[in-house]
């Protein structure tokens, strides 16, 4: 099966976004899913099958990453597309943001973005193809209040994309993003029912987004249809925010 298909890496694959991604992406790749622990690993095992795996990995830790790769490396299953969608929340007005709330989303949604990349362009150079997705929001372009922390990690992420696709280009590897507006989600569930009131109905296509809806997009960004696309963000929102 592996040698056959490429070898597709999904962060955060265990639920939500990643897990809709992992499946779309399944269809015609071997997937690597990943969670931050060995059951979520073993669920992701369980829902690919044949079509993939579920392996542990901490984006915001050095050492695990390190040993992630080994393993990948091990395996012969270094991947020629890359999802980058692990990402966390940690909300609060800047004024009373502790140290913490900071630095923990900042280093998984940013820094671990470099950690994941880093080690698999050599294969995608040398393979002279790559497709790279990062997921990043809405709001890394409209802003939102308790969020400047997420919302920098965002717009870093949207950057790093229009930076790295520029490196890239001319060994056939594409860098893109994807931004997410209102998902149905364990991360958007947290929300009050009125904050989800009040989003809907700013909201033109009227409803909050499904998970498949933006692994559509992803699936897309990683075919070979979008060959000739290249730093773009690509919004997923219904409308909600139309730039
Ligand atoms: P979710 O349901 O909260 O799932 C988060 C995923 O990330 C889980 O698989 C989780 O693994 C994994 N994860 C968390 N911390 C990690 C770490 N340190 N290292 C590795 N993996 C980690 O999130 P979601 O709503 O599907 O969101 C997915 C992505 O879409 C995120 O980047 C988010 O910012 C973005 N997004 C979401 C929305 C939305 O409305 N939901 C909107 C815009 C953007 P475990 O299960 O093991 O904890």
């Amino acid at each position: 099966m592996t040698a056959e298909r490429k070898v597709a890496l999904v962060t955060g694959a265990s639920r939500g976004i990643g897990a809709a991604i992992a499946q779309g992406l399944a269809v015609d790749h071997f997937v690597v899913g990943t969670a931050t622990s060995e059951a979520g690993a073993a669920a992701i095992a369980e829902a690919l099958g044949e079509r993939g795996t579920g392996m542990a990995v901490r984006v915001d830790d050095d050492e695990s990453v390190a040993a992630f790769f080994a393993a990948l490396a091990e395996q012969d299953r270094m991947p020629l597309v890359v999802v980058n969608n692990a990402g966390i929340t940690s909300d609060n007005l800047l004024m009373r943001m502790k140290p913490d709330e900071w630095l923990s989303v900042v280093n998984t949604n940013l820094n671990g973005l470099y950690r994941m990349v880093k080690p698999v362009l050599r294969g995608m150079m040398k393979a002279r193809f790559g497709r790279i997705v990062n997921v990043s929001s809405v709001v890394a372009r409209m802003g939102n209040p308790g969020q400047s922390n997420y919302v920098a990690s965002k717009s870093g992420i949207e950057g790093f994309t229009r930076s790295l696709a520029q490196e890239v280009g001319s060994r056939g590897i594409t860098v893109n993003a994807v931004a997410p507006g209102f998902i149905e989600t364990d991360m958007t569930a947290a929300l009050e029912e009125n904050q989800v009131e009040m989003m809907s109905s700013r909201i033109p296509l009227g409803t909050l987004g499904q998970a498949e809806d933006v692994a559509n997009a992803v699936a897309f960004l990683a075919s070979d249809k979008a060959a000739y696309i290249t730093g773009e963000t690509l919004h997923v929102n219904g409308g909600l925010y139309m730039g």
